[in-house]
């Protein structure tokens, strides 16, 4: 599918990679133990042929290569966050008599506007996009996504000791029992009416909601 995208891309880029207008598709360089990829794919190039794309790019420690893609597999693509998700919905039209439904967080809400531009400039008419679902998104007291991997990356403030369960269930302070039971009384809370789903919580209120903080809340 990323393949018969590209024949679009010239009305697809700006969608695809809003600041450059150059979508960012790139391949790694082959040679062992080096897995080298351009970030910006400055000297990245893709030829066509039929089905088959060609993609080459220059690896600064061993030269040209290649990596040959086709519709059947081929070689290692890596497309950013938001190509790659353009690519995931385009593939639901390889069955357009499934009904196909996108599961999301609430944080793709807005980048789902770039996605369906660039599905639009590849040709699909509107009725063709998949219906998608966005679940809550938990955020922290600072307004953002609770993300684990930025907060790994030291780019975003450690959860409390108390809320680290939250990205770690290790650190449950009970049972695994006592986990479930409340994991899924909090989500019976959430799908019980529309108001509940579509939106955010803070990890203040996810943990009231999972009863940690029943104690402190009831005290003021
Ligand atoms: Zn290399």
């Amino acid at each position: 599918m990323a393949a018969a995208l590209l024949p679009r891309l010239e009305a697809a880029r700006w969608w695809l990679a809003p600041p450059t207008g150059t979508p960012h598709l790139r391949v790694p360089c082959p040679a062992v133990g080096c897995g080298w990829a351009e970030k910006h794919a400055e000297r990245t190039r893709v030829a066509f042929s039929g089905q088959q794309a060609t993609v080459s790019a220059v690896c600064l420690h061993h030269g040209p290569y290649e990596s040959v893609i086709r519709p059947d597999g081929g070689g290692y693509l890596d497309l950013s966050t938001l190509y790659r998700n353009v690519v995931k919905e385009l593939t639901t039209q390889l069955s357009p008599d499934t009904l196909s439904v996108m599961v999301k967080g609430a944080d793709w809400m807005s980048g789902t506007q770039l996605v369906n531009g660039a599905l639009l400039a590849a040709g699909l008419t509107q009725g063709q996009i998949p219906a998608r679902i966005f679940g809550p998104q938990i955020v922290t007291l600072t307004g953002a996504k609770l993300s684990k991997s930025l907060i790994r990356a030291n780019q975003a403030e450690p959860l409390a000791d108390e809320d680290a369960w939250m990205l770690d269930t290790r650190k449950w302070p009970g049972s695994a029992d006592a986990y479930a039971a409340r994991l899924l009384h909090a989500n019976t809370v959430l799908l019980s009416h529309p108001r509940h789903f579509f939106r955010d919580y803070s990890t203040e209120e996810f943990a009231r909601l999972m009863d940690t903080k029943t104690r402190s809340y009831s005290a003021t």
